[in-house]
């Protein structure tokens, strides 16, 4: 039986293109489900950097006019991905961030932009390219959004769709007035459709049109069915919540594994977590921390935003220095929390480090120098860097939010009677309860016996994309299933 064709369709992809999470999964996902059986190549737009990679590539496709200029489709190979590219030079030709200027500001065109890639998954889904064409257009996030409704609306029966939703808090409003200039028709302008609050909601469209709606884990699909999580989609969201399941992401185990990590001061694996000790002064060293094996080190690798509970963290950071501990923090984001963060650091210098920008290489650091990775988010729809942080033995405390209350098992004393628990979870989401977790974390750092157990536990945590990749070919097999004649 000839392989299911699944076309994933996302702006980003690592390592091409990441501003979050998402690109990680658009990465990680092809080969994960290929092993399932299924054939899955991925849409994405021709940036700059996108093109540059690109090897063996071939016009597979033109367009005379979309979304206001001309347009090939280009089918090669990058980073080890089966990629087709949408090479629109007046829409992508623009290096840097994705999707706002070099003044922050957002591109004036991104209703075009985006309406362009979900316009192509649909023409593939019609038969664009003979040689794939999609049993199920995969659409993430509200980039590809418009996808689920140029299928709908393009006059024949396409393929399935499935939308998932890495971030509800983005979602991709446009004024109504461009509705015939990206090429939908009239009707696609109703509750039903593409409306949303009087203008075009690009997430909003794939949530309603979609056959099915996946989100990044079990309870963040709970959650956003409810008023406080749900962004103002909680409605639909409940009223589609038979199609809505949650699908824990996976990181990829080959780039996040510290047997073989080239970045690291030490390599260990969990068999031998005694040889992840010289990664500690190594990082204390490389963030300007006082060297001393004996001082408990928290890690931070994230986004500096409200979304992560960077302000929460700031507030705790007296509690922090305090109980004896110190703070590894890599981040960037919010210009106030950056700064905020550059001060602290001055402030209690030796004690608590910033390093502001990303770097892929300080995030390995972190994960394996530091003893416990904090992940104060007020949301988190998966997460992956307390993924990371099982896998490196950086023991993860976590909000008790979305997919961290999913992922880590939280070390209180009955878990630990029945030889459980792989970090520390926090709830509610304020300062205060963030205090007690540092300081519950370091009660159990200092019963060795306790802490080596939790350790060893975290490390030895199914992270990687086997599981997910078997729930998303079930997934893609249903639905086309579904479709068959
Ligand atoms: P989000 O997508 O909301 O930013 P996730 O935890 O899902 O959060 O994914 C973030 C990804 O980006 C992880 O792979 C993490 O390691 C990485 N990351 C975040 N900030 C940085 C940074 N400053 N430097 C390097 N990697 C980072």
């Amino acid at each position: 039986m000839a392989a299911l064709k699944v076309l994933s369709v996302a702006s980003e992809v690592f390592p091409l293109v990441k501003t979050g999470g998402l690109a990680d999964v658009v990465g990680a996902l092809p080969p994960a489900v290929t092993r399932e059986g299924i054939a899955m190549r991925t849409l994405v737009p021709g940036y700059p950097s996108i093109l540059d990679a690109l090897r063996n590539a071939d016009a597979v496709a033109s367009f005379a006019r979309l979304q206001g200029g001309p347009a090939r489709l280009l089918a090669g190979l990058a980073a080890g991905l089966e990629l087709l590219v949408l090479d629109a030079p007046h829409l992508y030709a623009r290096p840097g961030n994705p999707y706002v200027r070099a003044d922050g500001r957002e591109w004036p065109d991104n209703a075009q932009r985006f309406a362009a890639l979900g316009d192509c998954a649909a023409a593939l889904g019609r038969g664009l390219v003979p040689s794939f064409v999609p049993d199920v257009i995969h659409a993430h996030d509200w980039q590809a959004g418009l996808a689920p409704a140029f299928v709908r609306y393009g006059g024949t029966l396409g393929p399935a769709t499935v939308m998932t939703v890495h971030n509800l808090a983005f979602q991709g409003q446009f004024p109504r007035e461009l509705l015939a200039t990206i090429g939908l028709p009239p009707h696609a302008y109703a509750i039903d459709g593409v409306e949303y609050h009087g203008t075009i909601g690009y997430l909003k469209a794939g949530l309603a049109l979609a056959d099915r709606i996946t989100t990044v884990s079990p309870t963040y699909a709970a959650e956003i069915r409810t008023s406080e999580a749900g962004m103002g989609l909680d409605g639909l969201l409940r009223e589609r919540a038979g199609v809505l399941t949650g699908i824990l992401n996976g990181i990829d185990d080959k780039v996040w594994d510290p047997a073989v990590d080239a970045h690291l001061a030490q390599r260990y694996d969990a068999r031998h977590p005694a040889q992840r000790a010289p990664n500690k002064p190594a990082l204390q060293a490389r963030f300007g921390l006082d060297v001393d094996a004996g001082s408990f080190v928290f890690g931070v690798v994230s986004r500096l935003t409200w979304q992560k509970g960077m302000d929460l963290l700031l507030e705790a950071l007296a509690t922090l220095v305090d109980s004896g501990a110190q703070l590894a923090l890599l981040g960037s984001g919010d210009a106030a929390l950056e700064q905020s963060f550059i001060a602290a650091a001055q402030r209690m210098k030796g004690r608590v480090a910033a390093i502001i920008g990303y770097d892929e290489d300080l995030a390995h650091k972190i994960q394996a120098g530091a003893d416990a990775l904090l992940v104060p988010s007020r949301f988190e729809p998966c997460g992956l860097t307390q993924l990371c942080a099982l896998r490196y033995g950086a023991i993860p405390v976590v909000a008790r939010v979305g997919g961290l209350t999913d992922t880590v098992v939280d070390a209180n004393e009955m878990a630990l009677a029945a030889r459980a628990g792989t970090g520390v979870q926090f709830a509610p989401v304020t300062r205060e309860r963030l205090e007690l977790a540092m300081h519950r974390t370091l009660a159990l750092w200092h019963e060795r016996v306790t802490w080596r157990a939790l350790q060893s536990r975290a490390m030895a945590t199914e992270v990687g994309w086997s599981r997910p990749a078997k729930h998303y070919a079930a997934l893609y097999r249903a639905l086309a299933g579904s479709r068959a004649p």
